[in-house]
């Protein structure tokens, strides 16, 4: 296992790359801590898949370095890199058995015939191939080869970082929580270094201890899946995470309050005089309705998501959702919304401003 140092790590595509946009990941510099779980997420195009390459060794950056702990592996290659990948597609022998695809990778590595099998054996019963074991591996379903190939990725003991590229897309939904818990049980019990590239926000939030929000080619946020949700560094976290995401409202920063459309909201820090766009974020968790306090409020439609009630309104001109427990009922007087003071965050210029809590 080894800490992955990115150093003023950039890329384009392109034989320029002169200005920003050039840049499919803009300069960035991290360090992921040997045994850290890690999930890249973010829209289609904002440069996942080009950062896993990066640190696989399949794309080599236009700027900057890569290390496994103190080694330079900028310009090593894939298979040299001692790490393992699996890829959204089944990558399995089919003419061999599920043990068989199990040991390749422990073929050709010294080890004994026993420690293989016992190690085979011990990773098909975590992800759930023992009943299947001695079958040949052409007649199984995608999600069984899809499997072995999560398998075939995690057999090995001693690799530098597992490396995953949206690995549950083919796999039936109700399997995937499954392999989702599976993987992190199998992370909690071997201590890989873990990095799982997908733009499904439940899977990067279930699996990783760590988030890498990505937008346009840059990290916009590295964070636990709370600070993700509570704390959004940037309005595109809080939009993209979250069901549905946070509300956004255009207001004018004074002190410890914002004004919206001449309302005053109390905010739960003070802050100093903001330039450019000025706005306030609220997750719809964190707004309370009322008979005569806040802003006023207008009830369009109530949407029933399971566990949950969706209210969209609108609030002093703007366009909010309320999230509501299961079962809460709605009556005449909620004529008004209240934000939780503390839950709220600024933002000028679509960057959160850090304000002082007294
Ligand atoms: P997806 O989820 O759709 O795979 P992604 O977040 O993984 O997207 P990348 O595949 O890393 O994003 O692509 C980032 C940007 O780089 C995109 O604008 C894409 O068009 C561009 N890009 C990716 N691969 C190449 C390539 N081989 N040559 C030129 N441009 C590329």
């Amino acid at each position: 296992m080894a800490q992955i140092t990115l150093s003023n790590l950039a890329h384009s595509y392109g034989s320029n790359g002169l200005h920003e946009e050039d840049f499919a990941l803009k300069a960035m510099n991290h360090v992921w801590q040997d045994g850290g779980s890690y999930a890249l997420l973010g829209p289609s195009g904002c440069g996942k898949t080009t950062l896993l390459n990066i640190i696989s060794g399949l794309v080599t950056p236009s700027q900057g370095r890569v290390l496994f702990d103190d080694i330079d592996v900028t310009h090593v290659p894939t298979e040299k890199r001692n790490i393992a990948q699996v890829f959204q597609f089944p990558v399995v022998y089919d003419t061999l058995t599920v043990r068989e695809n199990l040991a390749f990778p422990l073929k050709n590595r010294g080890l004994t015939a026993s420690a293989i099998d016992a190690r085979v054996v011990l990773i098909a019963e975590m992800i759930g191939l023992m009943a299947t074991l001695d079958t040949q591996a052409r007649g199984l379903t995608p999600d069984a080869k899809q499997k072995i190939s999560l398998g075939r990725g995690l057999v090995r003991e001693s690799v530098n970082a597992i490396l995953f590229d949206e690995p549950l897309t083919v796999i039936d939904p109700l399997l995937k929580w499954e392999l989702r818990a599976q993987l992190k049980a199998l992370h909690r019990q071997f201590g890989h270094t873990m990095i799982y590239v997908t733009h499904d926000q439940t899977e990067a939030l279930t699996f990783a201890e760590q988030v890498v929000m990505l937008h346009e080619g840059r990290v916009v946020q590295m964070g636990t899946p709370e600070a993700l949700f509570e704390t959004p560094e940037h309005t595109f976290v809080g939009h993209f995470i979250g069901s549905p995401g946070m509300n956004l409202l255009d207001a004018e920063i004074a002190d410890n309050h914002a004004l919206i459309a001449g309302y005053s909201v109390p905010l739960g820090a003070r802050y100093a005089t903001l330039a450019g766009r000025t706005q306030i974020g609220i997750r719809p968790e964190y707004i309370e309705f009322s008979a005569d306090k806040g802003l006023p409020v207008q009830i369009q439609r109530i949407d029933d998501v399971g566990h949950r009630r969706i209210v969209r309104a609108e609030a002093a001109g703007c366009a909010i959702a309320v999230s509501l427990a299961e079962g809460t009922a709605l009556d005449a007087t909620m004529t008004h919304v209240q934000f939780v003071p503390e839950k709220i965050n600024v933002y000028a210029d679509d960057w959160r401003v850090q304000g002082k809590v007294v």
